[in-house]
Order: structure tokens, then sequence, then C-alpha cells
């Protein structure tokens, strides 16, 4: 049994037991929860709060069907994949159906990041290269290889910088970068940087293994992609050998409204898929799919092996994650409550000039704030105001994403309702107007 301790003590015992590298939440006054229902989460003395920031529970918090799923699971058997096991063909058989020919095989892994472990390994065994092109400020994974590939933590603090065998494209943000909302050439014109890293490998006699993307780009600030980007960049990369990949670790399972996969939103069928985060709902398992021609490179002789990766548990979870998903018409619902959302947040903007833009598909958000409509300077100081408003005046917990730390991320349960839509916005509307009058 264990015992229920105060707040101070945790946070004291955790820093020493864990590490202080182990990020905390609001640290200031950091929330012990202990329950979760749909988009809420519940403190120890039943206080409720609305969960904006959580794309790993994509079918909500505590959803019955996966705890039924994985509670009747664990009462028969969990072993690893090494016996015959009924549920792990019907995952692997439900799981690759969501996806066009030729992707057709899946490997079943544990975490986002050593899904994208993997692919680098698949695409370095099936094009026998092994230099990687990365968009600037992703992240793609904690392990040293995908630190490697995420700008986002190898070019800030405590990061070792840019590796040699790794390539940085730049980050097509039609809001702040080069080319903008209304430049129809915009996604061929950033695509063009991939082209650059590859003439620059070629240059030195190297071609790419892989390229690493993201149907909209989370760290990047909740970007979606110009027209025709994905499009162009894939044809790139295919030209001189390598392969695409799309991490779908934040934006899939039908989060983005639209489709299942956000890079549907771009009209690619990319080569490598990797998903993680709410593919168990909060159950740690990931996946990577791609193609027979590249799972066959990739069985040259050395024996793929990973205790938990695709153990019966994980996969009575994934299928009711797919179940869920298919019978409560959760993509649908995220792009018609995504478009209520963000149709809100612009009305606010004709009303709240530190509005800058609202961008997104279904519910994965971003609302960018600004000093200036016309510098587009940053307004991360008044961001930090507004998400601490929205937490102790209105209980709706949010965080803010981008290179300039001013751009609010939206990326709630799927359940988060049209009521808890309308709260959002009715707060948020408080907020700014109280920051605009120096509250
Ligand atoms: N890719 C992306 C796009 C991510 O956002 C993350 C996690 N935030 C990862 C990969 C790594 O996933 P994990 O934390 O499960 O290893």
């Amino acid at each position: 049994v264990i015992v229920a301790r105060d707040k101070d003590f945790l946070v004291r015992e955790r820093h020493r037991r864990t590490g202080r590298s182990l990020s905390i939440a609001y640290s200031a006054a950091p929330l012990k929860i202990v329950g979760g229902e749909g988009a809420w989460l519940i403190e120890e003395d039943g206080t409720r709060w609305l969960d904006m920031v959580n794309n790993v529970c994509h079918v909500g918090h505590c959803h019955p069907r996966v705890v039924a799923a994985a509670q009747t699971q664990i009462g028969h058997l969990n072993t690893n994949s090494r016996y015959l096991h009924d549920s792990l063909v019907e995952y692997a058989r439900r799981l690759t159906a969501q996806f066009p020919d030729p992707l057709n095989v899946c490997f079943f892994v544990n975490s986002g990041s050593e899904a994208n472990d993997l692919a680098i390994r698949l695409a370095r065994a099936y094009t026998g290269n092994r230099d990687i092109i990365t968009i600037d400020h992703a992240y793609h994974g904690h392990l040293s290889s995908l630190i490697d590939v995420s700008p986002y933590k190898f070019a800030g603090p405590g990061g070792e910088g840019q590796p040699a065998h790794v390539r940085v494209a730049e980050m097509p943000d039609l809001y702040r970068g080069r080319f903008r909302y209304g430049d129809a050439e915009a996604g061929n014109r950033y695509a063009d940087s991939v082209k650059d890293q590859i003439e620059a490998l070629a240059a030195h006699g190297r071609r790419p293994a892989l390229f690493f993307s993201e149907g909209i780009l989370g760290t990047g600030g909740q970007l979606p992609l110009p027209d025709n980007y994905l499009n162009q960049a894939f044809a790139f990369v295919r030209e001189a050998g390598g392969l695409c990949l799309s991490d779908e670790v934040q934006v899939g399972f039908g989060r983005v409204g639209r489709h299942m996969w956000a890079h549907e939103l771009q009209g690619v069928v990319p080569d490598i898929v990797t998903m993680g985060k709410p593919i168990g709902n909060g159950h740690p398992m990931a996946a990577v799919v791609t193609t027979e021609a590249i799972a066959a490179s990739f069985a040259n002789g050395m024996e793929y092996f990973n205790t938990f990766g695709g153990n019966p548990v994980s996969a009575e979870i994934g299928l009711a994650v797919l179940d869920v998903i298919r019978d409560e018409r959760l993509t649908h619902h995220c792009r018609v409550i995504g478009d209520r959302l963000m149709d809100g947040a612009r009305a606010l903007a004709e009303r709240h000039g530190l509005i800058g833009d609202v961008r997104g598909s279904g519910l994965f958000n971003g609302i960018e704030l600004v000093r200036s409509r016309e510098t587009l300077e940053p307004a991360a100081a008044e961001l930090e105001r507004l998400i601490a408003g929205m937490k102790s005046r209105h209980r709706i917990l949010l965080s803010s994403e981008g290179p300039h730390h001013n751009v609010l991320k939206i990326k709630p349960p799927a359940p988060f309702s049209a009521e808890d839509c309308d709260r959002f916005l009715n707060a948020l509307d408080e907020e700014l107007t109280l920051i605009a009058k120096g509250g």
C-alpha cells in the first residue's frame, strides 16, 4: 500500500531520487493528479482540471474499454513475442490496414524514440546510406540517435551541436518564415532547402538514408505545412536514393481531424511511419510501419528481438484504442471541435491584438501571440501569464511551444467537447482582456 504523501515531500524526494532533469509542469505550484476521465484530470481532493495538452490519452483518460482490455489480458498472459499469439497478429493486421499499400509491415516497440531509432536502422539497411536530413527545431526522441536528429535538443541548452551525419532543412513556417501565407509557391520554396541539403551531401560524395518529417510540426510551433511541401521534399529525397519518414508520434490516430495520419494532409505516402503516444492511450507502446521491401532488407541475418514490443497486453490495448476511435467517430469529432476552436479563436483575434496567428488541423492547434502584428515580436512573457491565469482562475491546463516560446499549444484528449471548447474560449477572452489591461 502506498502512503499518500504531501506535495512538498513528493517534490523533494522526486528531485533527490529521480534526477533534477526530470521536468515538472507548473513547478512553482505542481499538481498531484490521481485520476482522469475523458478530457479531465482529477486531484486528490476531487478538483477537476480540463486537460488541453494530452495527446497521449487520445481516446480519453482511463477509457473503460481500454482499461478492460488491459485488465483482461494481463490476467491471461503477458510475455514476449516468441510464441504465437492471436492478439499480436490481429493487431498487426488492424494497424497496417490503416495505411495504403505498400505500407504492409509493422514492427512493435515501446516508445516513440525506439520507433524512430528502428526507422533509422531500417533506412540504413535499405539504402546503404548513413546521412539523415531533419527539419529545423524538430524533436524526434530522447535516445542518442534521436538527439542527433533533433535540432530542438542538439542546438539547445546542454546540446552538443549538429552531428556530422545530420543535415538540417529550413523550417517551413508560413507565419514568420521566409515564405509566408499567401505565397502559393511557399511549399516548393521551402522544399528547396531539402534539395540544398542533398546537394551539400553530394558535394562530399554522400547520399541521404532518411528524411524525417511530421505532418504538422510540433516543437516547431504547431505549424501545418505549406501545400505541396512534403510531396516535393519526398521527391528530392527519393531521387537521391533516400527514404522518407513521417513521425506521427504527436499527430497520429485521427487527431488532425480529416485523416487518421497527419501526412495525409499533404497527400503523400511515406516509406516509413513511426507512431507512439496515442497508440496505447498511455500504455507504453509504439510501432513502425513500412513496406515489405524495406522490412526484407532489414532481415539480413541479424535477429530482431524486442522483449516488450508486441506483447499480448500491448496488442489488446492497441486493438481497443483502434476500436474506440472507430466506434466513437473520434476523428470526425476532432475535426468538428477543432474547427469550432479555431473559428472561436480567430473571432477573438478581432478584439485581441496579441493573437497573431491561429492554426492547426483537428485538435492539434497553435495560437501564436505577438506584441505587434507588423514586427511579429514574440509575446512569450504574455503567454506565460496567460497559461498561469488559465490554470489558477479557470482550471485549464495548457502549455507553450515553438522556438520563441510564444505559441499556445493545444492538443486535448479527443473527447474534449463543444462545451469544453467554449469554456476554453471564454477563459481565453477573459485572460487576454486582463493582460491587455496590464493585469
Ligand atoms: N517524436 C515526436 C514528434 C515526439 O513528440 C516525441 C515525444 N515527445 C517522440 C518522437 C519520442 O517519443 P517518446 O517520448 O515516446 O520516446
